[in-house]
């Protein structure tokens, strides 16, 4: 059976900032016939439920992989080193059960793609990725959002 990541949020897993959870009944049905291996990047990271929503400040994911930005809540508090162990952590997880396949939330600034917020708090998109997205397609692995389901 073939391995898939996916946020664990869109399983219905209660890890959202909020304590809430972002079930996705076309996440469901299109891993019905695959093992999946369900990942928090920032609960990973040690962040706790609930918790300050973040965003990417000063650039871009690969600007915050190379030192050059950062990731703050929105009460101005320092997370980037939690968003890079939760990075970490999953790009391991991957590694270890030779998963070529994700399915992450669209959007966050952990499991986004393509389209992440501009880092003011004022629910404006930008294009990009969120930190743990871009590590891993970094690596090769393939990543859909749920909106590509
Ligand atoms: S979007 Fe990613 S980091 Fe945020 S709650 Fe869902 S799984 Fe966790």
């Amino acid at each position: 059976m073939k391995k898939i990541l996916v946020s664990s949020c869109l399983c219905g897993e209660k890890c959202k900032y909020n304590g809430g959870n972002n079930y996705n009944i076309q996440v469901e049905a299109y891993c019905k016939d695959k093992e999946v291996i369900k990942v928090c990047p920032e609960v990973l990271g040690g962040l706790p439920i609930p918790r300050h929503p973040a965003e990417i400040v000063g650039g871009t994911a690969q600007d915050v992989l190379n030192g050059k930005a950062k990731i703050l809540n929105n009460q101005g508090e320092d997370v980037t080193e939690a968003f890079l162990k939760g990075a970490q952590t999953v790009l391991k997880i991957a590694k270890d059960y030779g998963i070529r396949q994700a399915i992450l939330k669209a959007k966050s600034p952990s499991c986004g793609r393509g389209k992440v917020y501009n880092g003011n708090f004022e629910g404006v998109l930008v294009e990009g990725n969120g930190i743990t997205s871009q590590l891993l397609l970094e690596e090769g692995i393939e990543i859909k959002t749920e909106e590509d389901l």
